[in-house]
Protein backbone atom coordinates (compact mmCIF):
# COMPACT_ATOMS: atom_id res chain seq x y z
CA UNK A 1 0.00 0.00 0.00
CA UNK A 2 1.24 3.31 -0.96
CA UNK A 3 1.16 6.37 1.19
CA UNK A 4 -0.84 9.12 -0.29
CA UNK A 5 -0.10 12.09 1.65
CA UNK A 6 4.66 11.52 1.95
CA UNK A 7 4.90 15.24 2.36
CA UNK A 8 2.03 15.83 4.66
CA UNK A 9 3.10 13.16 6.90
CA UNK A 10 6.41 15.16 7.75
CA UNK A 11 4.55 17.77 8.45
CA UNK A 12 1.84 16.68 10.24
CA UNK A 13 4.22 14.07 12.27
CA UNK A 14 5.68 17.53 13.92
CA UNK A 15 2.00 18.49 15.60
CA UNK A 16 1.31 17.83 19.24
CA UNK A 17 -1.59 16.42 18.75
CA UNK A 18 -3.07 12.87 17.29
CA UNK A 19 -3.66 13.02 12.94
CA UNK A 20 -4.72 10.23 10.84
CA UNK A 21 -6.41 9.74 7.68
CA UNK A 22 -9.27 6.68 6.88
CA UNK A 23 -11.31 5.82 3.54
CA UNK A 24 -14.41 4.42 3.25
CA UNK A 25 -13.45 1.49 4.46
CA UNK A 26 -11.75 2.48 7.18
CA UNK A 27 -8.25 1.44 5.93
CA UNK A 28 -5.90 3.61 7.38
CA UNK A 29 -3.71 5.94 4.93
CA UNK A 30 -1.65 8.08 7.72
CA UNK A 31 -0.66 7.94 10.85
CA UNK A 32 1.05 10.68 12.71
CA UNK A 33 4.39 10.30 15.28
CA UNK A 34 1.76 11.46 18.14
CA UNK A 35 -0.39 8.55 17.71
CA UNK A 36 2.53 5.98 17.06
CA UNK A 37 3.69 6.95 20.61
CA UNK A 38 0.43 6.77 22.23
CA UNK A 39 -1.11 3.85 20.72
CA UNK A 40 1.27 0.65 20.04
CA UNK A 41 1.02 0.61 16.44
CA UNK A 42 4.36 2.60 14.19
CA UNK A 43 2.88 4.40 10.87
CA UNK A 44 4.30 1.45 8.90
CA UNK A 45 2.85 -0.95 10.97
CA UNK A 46 -0.85 0.32 10.69
CA UNK A 47 -0.96 2.22 7.70
CA UNK A 48 -3.21 -0.45 5.00
CA UNK A 49 -4.83 -1.98 7.34
CA UNK A 50 -8.58 -1.70 8.58
CA UNK A 51 -8.68 0.29 12.11
CA UNK A 52 -10.88 -1.69 13.47
CA UNK A 53 -8.68 -4.69 13.05
CA UNK A 54 -6.01 -2.97 15.11
CA UNK A 55 -8.22 -1.58 17.31
CA UNK A 56 -11.15 -3.49 18.10
CA UNK A 57 -12.35 -1.81 21.31
CA UNK A 58 -13.09 1.66 19.51
CA UNK A 59 -16.82 2.47 19.50
CA UNK A 60 -17.20 1.09 16.20
CA UNK A 61 -21.05 1.99 15.40
CA UNK A 62 -20.02 5.38 16.42
CA UNK A 63 -17.51 6.15 14.56
CA UNK A 64 -19.08 4.45 10.97
CA UNK A 65 -21.90 6.98 11.45
CA UNK A 66 -19.38 10.02 11.92
CA UNK A 67 -17.29 9.51 8.95
CA UNK A 68 -19.92 8.39 6.77
CA UNK A 69 -22.11 11.38 7.97
CA UNK A 70 -18.55 13.52 6.77
CA UNK A 71 -19.16 11.35 3.40
CA UNK A 72 -22.16 12.76 2.72
CA UNK A 73 -22.95 16.04 4.18
CA UNK A 74 -18.57 16.84 2.94
CA UNK A 75 -18.65 19.16 6.35
CA UNK A 76 -16.09 18.95 8.95
CA UNK A 77 -17.11 17.56 12.39
CA UNK A 78 -16.23 18.26 15.78
CA UNK A 79 -16.82 16.11 19.22
CA UNK A 80 -15.53 17.42 22.60
CA UNK A 81 -14.44 15.19 25.44
CA UNK A 82 -17.23 16.38 27.59
CA UNK A 83 -19.92 14.79 24.78
CA UNK A 84 -17.54 11.67 24.50
CA UNK A 85 -14.36 11.35 27.04
CA UNK A 86 -12.27 9.66 24.36
CA UNK A 87 -11.58 7.93 21.07
CA UNK A 88 -8.15 6.35 21.82
CA UNK A 89 -7.79 4.93 25.56
CA UNK A 90 -4.10 6.27 25.56
CA UNK A 91 -2.86 6.85 28.95
CA UNK A 92 -2.46 10.47 29.75
CA UNK A 93 1.42 10.46 30.29
CA UNK A 94 1.22 13.15 33.10
CA UNK A 95 3.22 11.88 36.34
CA UNK A 96 0.28 13.93 38.63
CA UNK A 97 -2.86 11.84 37.76
CA UNK A 98 -5.51 14.93 38.93
CA UNK A 99 -8.02 12.24 39.57
CA UNK A 100 -8.59 11.07 35.92
CA UNK A 101 -6.93 7.13 34.73
CA UNK A 102 -6.52 8.13 30.73
CA UNK A 103 -6.27 10.86 28.35
CA UNK A 104 -8.90 12.89 27.60
CA UNK A 105 -9.34 14.06 24.11
CA UNK A 106 -11.45 16.04 21.46
CA UNK A 107 -12.03 14.75 17.78
CA UNK A 108 -11.95 16.86 14.87
CA UNK A 109 -13.32 15.03 11.45
CA UNK A 110 -12.58 16.78 8.45
CA UNK A 111 -13.24 15.63 4.97
CA UNK A 112 -10.21 15.35 2.53
CA UNK A 113 -11.46 16.00 -1.36
CA UNK A 114 -10.24 14.54 -4.72
CA UNK A 115 -10.04 16.72 -7.60
CA UNK A 116 -13.44 16.27 -8.15
CA UNK A 117 -14.55 17.60 -5.31
CA UNK A 118 -16.01 14.47 -3.78
CA UNK A 119 -14.76 13.48 -0.20
CA UNK A 120 -12.17 10.69 -0.71
CA UNK A 121 -10.69 10.51 2.79
CA UNK A 122 -11.50 11.14 6.19
CA UNK A 123 -8.89 13.08 8.60
CA UNK A 124 -9.48 12.73 12.35
CA UNK A 125 -6.65 14.92 14.51
CA UNK A 126 -7.50 14.47 18.39
CA UNK A 127 -6.48 16.98 21.00
CA UNK A 128 -5.25 15.97 24.10
CA UNK A 129 -7.34 17.82 26.35
CA UNK A 130 -6.75 16.07 30.13
CA UNK A 131 -5.73 19.89 31.46
CA UNK A 132 -8.60 21.46 30.62
CA UNK A 133 -10.83 17.89 31.86
CA UNK A 134 -9.53 17.84 35.04
CA UNK A 135 -9.03 21.58 35.73
CA UNK A 136 -13.26 21.13 34.68
CA UNK A 137 -13.93 18.39 36.93
CA UNK A 138 -12.30 19.75 39.92
CA UNK A 139 -14.62 23.18 39.17
CA UNK A 140 -17.39 21.13 38.95
CA UNK A 141 -16.13 19.65 42.52
CA UNK A 142 -15.88 22.67 44.29
CA UNK A 143 -19.30 24.01 42.87
CA UNK A 144 -20.81 20.79 44.57
CA UNK A 145 -19.02 21.98 47.53
CA UNK A 146 -19.49 24.85 47.66
CA UNK A 147 -22.94 24.42 47.07
CA UNK A 148 -23.03 22.09 49.75
CA UNK A 149 -21.27 24.03 52.28
CA UNK A 150 -24.09 26.71 51.76
CA UNK A 151 -26.49 25.06 52.32
CA UNK A 152 -25.51 23.57 55.60
CA UNK A 153 -25.36 25.28 59.90
CA UNK A 154 -21.82 25.13 60.75
CA UNK A 155 -22.92 24.46 63.85
CA UNK A 156 -25.49 21.29 64.05
CA UNK A 157 -24.61 20.31 60.02
CA UNK A 158 -28.64 20.49 59.64
CA UNK A 159 -29.62 22.35 56.61
CA UNK A 160 -29.13 25.87 57.36
CA UNK A 161 -32.68 28.32 56.95
CA UNK A 162 -31.83 29.51 53.57
CA UNK A 163 -31.74 25.96 52.21
CA UNK A 164 -34.42 24.48 54.57
CA UNK A 165 -37.26 27.50 53.14
CA UNK A 166 -36.26 26.49 49.58
CA UNK A 167 -36.36 22.96 50.25
CA UNK A 168 -40.10 23.40 52.10
CA UNK A 169 -41.47 25.59 49.01
CA UNK A 170 -40.07 23.12 46.62
CA UNK A 171 -42.39 20.40 48.65
CA UNK A 172 -45.56 22.50 49.44
CA UNK A 173 -45.48 23.17 45.39
CA UNK A 174 -45.06 19.21 44.98
CA UNK A 175 -48.34 19.24 47.29
CA UNK A 176 -50.02 21.21 45.99
CA UNK A 177 -49.35 19.97 42.59
CA UNK A 178 -50.21 16.32 43.63
CA UNK A 179 -52.71 16.87 45.60
CA UNK A 180 -50.82 14.93 48.40
CA UNK A 181 -49.28 16.09 52.20
CA UNK A 182 -47.05 17.18 54.14
CA UNK A 183 -45.81 17.96 57.74
CA UNK A 184 -44.84 20.59 59.13
CA UNK A 185 -43.10 20.31 63.01
CA UNK A 186 -41.51 23.37 64.58
CA UNK A 187 -39.47 23.40 67.98
CA UNK A 188 -37.96 25.90 70.44
CA UNK A 189 -35.59 25.05 72.91
CA UNK A 190 -37.03 26.10 76.77
CA UNK A 191 -35.02 28.64 78.99
CA UNK A 192 -32.07 28.39 76.18
CA UNK A 193 -31.05 31.38 77.69
CA UNK A 194 -30.51 30.04 80.83
CA UNK A 195 -28.35 27.13 80.12
CA UNK A 196 -26.39 29.58 78.17
CA UNK A 197 -25.98 31.84 81.49
CA UNK A 198 -25.43 28.64 83.98
CA UNK A 199 -23.03 26.64 81.65
CA UNK A 200 -21.50 29.15 79.21
CA UNK A 201 -22.19 29.51 75.90
CA UNK A 202 -19.89 26.38 74.61
CA UNK A 203 -22.64 24.12 76.83
CA UNK A 204 -25.43 25.38 74.95
CA UNK A 205 -23.63 24.92 72.10
CA UNK A 206 -22.86 21.41 72.63
CA UNK A 207 -26.57 21.01 73.47
CA UNK A 208 -27.79 22.44 70.28
CA UNK A 209 -25.10 19.95 68.21
CA UNK A 210 -26.89 17.04 70.46
CA UNK A 211 -30.78 18.01 69.75
CA UNK A 212 -29.47 18.06 65.89
CA UNK A 213 -27.98 15.01 66.31
CA UNK A 214 -31.15 13.21 67.89
CA UNK A 215 -33.09 14.50 65.19
CA UNK A 216 -31.11 13.14 62.47
CA UNK A 217 -31.17 9.74 64.21
CA UNK A 218 -35.37 10.13 64.85
CA UNK A 219 -36.18 11.49 61.42
CA UNK A 220 -36.79 9.37 58.38
CA UNK A 221 -33.87 10.19 55.68
CA UNK A 222 -36.91 11.89 53.40
CA UNK A 223 -37.66 14.65 56.20
CA UNK A 224 -35.79 17.10 55.88
CA UNK A 225 -34.06 18.48 58.91
CA UNK A 226 -33.35 22.19 59.29
CA UNK A 227 -32.23 24.87 62.07
CA UNK A 228 -34.27 27.53 61.57
CA UNK A 229 -33.09 30.18 63.96
CA UNK A 230 -30.62 30.18 67.22
CA UNK A 231 -32.48 27.77 68.98
CA UNK A 232 -35.31 26.98 66.90
CA UNK A 233 -35.57 23.97 64.38
CA UNK A 234 -37.85 22.75 62.00
CA UNK A 235 -39.02 19.69 60.03
CA UNK A 236 -40.97 18.75 57.02
CA UNK A 237 -42.28 15.28 56.83
CA UNK A 238 -43.74 14.53 53.24
CA UNK A 239 -46.71 12.39 52.97
CA UNK A 240 -47.48 12.47 56.46
CA UNK A 241 -50.66 12.64 58.15
CA UNK A 242 -51.46 14.95 61.10
CA UNK A 243 -52.23 11.58 63.42
CA UNK A 244 -48.31 10.12 63.03
CA UNK A 245 -46.66 13.84 62.82
CA UNK A 246 -48.21 14.19 67.04
CA UNK A 247 -46.81 10.46 67.34
CA UNK A 248 -43.32 11.47 66.08
CA UNK A 249 -43.40 15.21 67.92
CA UNK A 250 -44.03 13.05 70.71
CA UNK A 251 -41.02 10.81 70.20
CA UNK A 252 -39.33 14.25 69.37
CA UNK A 253 -40.19 16.23 72.72
CA UNK A 254 -39.08 12.64 74.73
CA UNK A 255 -35.82 11.96 72.87
CA UNK A 256 -34.58 15.59 74.38
CA UNK A 257 -35.93 15.78 77.74
CA UNK A 258 -35.25 12.62 79.22
CA UNK A 259 -32.19 12.41 78.81
CA UNK A 260 -29.44 15.18 79.79
CA UNK A 261 -26.82 16.40 78.02
CA UNK A 262 -22.91 15.81 79.48
CA UNK A 263 -20.95 18.90 79.39
CA UNK A 264 -17.82 19.08 81.11
CA UNK A 265 -19.13 16.11 83.38
CA UNK A 266 -22.09 17.95 84.56
CA UNK A 267 -25.54 16.77 83.10
CA UNK A 268 -27.81 19.40 81.96
CA UNK A 269 -31.52 19.01 81.33
CA UNK A 270 -33.38 20.44 78.81
CA UNK A 271 -36.65 20.97 77.26
CA UNK A 272 -38.02 22.13 73.82
CA UNK A 273 -41.53 22.97 73.68
CA UNK A 274 -43.26 21.35 69.70
CA UNK A 275 -46.06 22.88 67.24
CA UNK A 276 -46.85 21.10 64.46
CA UNK A 277 -49.23 21.14 61.61
CA UNK A 278 -50.29 19.00 58.62
CA UNK A 279 -51.12 20.69 55.04
CA UNK A 280 -54.87 20.31 54.56
CA UNK A 281 -56.75 20.31 51.35
CA UNK A 282 -58.32 23.93 51.81
CA UNK A 283 -54.74 25.94 52.00
CA UNK A 284 -51.61 24.62 51.18
CA UNK A 285 -49.12 27.74 51.73
CA UNK A 286 -45.71 28.02 52.74
CA UNK A 287 -45.92 31.01 54.78
CA UNK A 288 -49.68 30.01 56.44
CA UNK A 289 -48.13 26.65 57.49
CA UNK A 290 -44.91 28.49 59.22
CA UNK A 291 -47.20 30.57 60.69
CA UNK A 292 -49.56 27.58 61.95
CA UNK A 293 -46.76 25.57 63.48
CA UNK A 294 -45.58 28.86 64.98
CA UNK A 295 -48.80 29.29 66.36
CA UNK A 296 -48.74 25.99 67.68
CA UNK A 297 -45.36 26.46 69.63
CA UNK A 298 -46.30 29.91 71.24
CA UNK A 299 -49.40 28.29 72.41
CA UNK A 300 -46.77 25.26 74.11
CA UNK A 301 -44.90 28.02 75.14
CA UNK A 302 -47.57 29.27 77.11
CA UNK A 303 -49.06 26.37 78.11
CA UNK A 304 -45.78 25.86 80.62
CA UNK A 305 -43.51 24.37 77.59
CA UNK A 306 -41.91 20.76 77.22
CA UNK A 307 -44.88 20.08 75.41
CA UNK A 308 -46.29 19.71 71.74
CA UNK A 309 -49.16 21.31 70.68
CA UNK A 310 -50.76 20.21 67.01
CA UNK A 311 -52.51 23.57 65.35
CA UNK A 312 -55.37 21.72 63.84
CA UNK A 313 -56.63 20.47 67.04
CA UNK A 314 -55.41 24.26 68.96
CA UNK A 315 -58.15 26.15 66.53
CA UNK A 316 -61.16 23.16 66.46
CA UNK A 317 -62.64 24.30 69.06
CA UNK A 318 -62.70 28.37 67.86
P1 LIG B 1 -37.98 30.24 75.77
O1 LIG B 1 -38.23 29.04 76.58
O2 LIG B 1 -39.06 31.26 75.91
O3 LIG B 1 -37.72 29.93 74.35
O4 LIG B 1 -36.68 30.92 76.37
P2 LIG B 1 -35.28 31.07 75.68
O5 LIG B 1 -34.34 31.53 76.73
O6 LIG B 1 -34.91 29.81 75.01
O7 LIG B 1 -35.61 32.11 74.58
P3 LIG B 1 -34.84 33.18 73.78
O8 LIG B 1 -35.27 33.08 72.36
O9 LIG B 1 -35.08 34.52 74.43
O10 LIG B 1 -33.31 32.82 73.88
C1 LIG B 1 -32.66 32.09 72.96
C2 LIG B 1 -31.22 32.07 73.31
O11 LIG B 1 -30.51 31.17 72.47
C3 LIG B 1 -30.54 33.41 73.18
C4 LIG B 1 -29.31 33.15 72.41
O12 LIG B 1 -28.18 33.69 73.03
C5 LIG B 1 -29.20 31.65 72.41
N1 LIG B 1 -28.56 31.17 71.20
C6 LIG B 1 -28.94 31.39 69.92
N2 LIG B 1 -28.07 30.79 69.09
C7 LIG B 1 -27.13 30.18 69.84
C8 LIG B 1 -25.97 29.40 69.54
O13 LIG B 1 -25.62 29.16 68.39
N3 LIG B 1 -25.26 28.92 70.57
C9 LIG B 1 -25.62 29.19 71.87
N4 LIG B 1 -24.88 28.68 72.83
N5 LIG B 1 -26.69 29.92 72.16
C10 LIG B 1 -27.44 30.42 71.17
MG1 LIG C 1 -36.06 29.16 73.39
MG1 LIG D 1 -36.08 31.06 70.31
Amino acid sequence: MTNKFPYAEDVVDCIDNGVFVVDKNFKVHLWNDFMSIHSRFSADQIIGLKLFECFPELPQKWFERKVKSIYLLKNQSYTSWEQRPYLFKFPHGRSVTGGVEHMYQNCCFTPIFDLDNNVECVCVTIKNVTDLAIKAKQLKDAVVQLEHISSIDGLTQLYNRAHWEQRFKTEVERVKRYKSKVSLIMFDMDHFKKINDQYGHLAGDKVLKQTAERCLNLFRSVDVIGRYGGEEFCIFLPETDITNTGLVAEKLRHIIADTPVNFKSKEIFISASIGFTCSSEKENNYETLIKEADDALYIAKNNGRNQCINFLDSTSDD
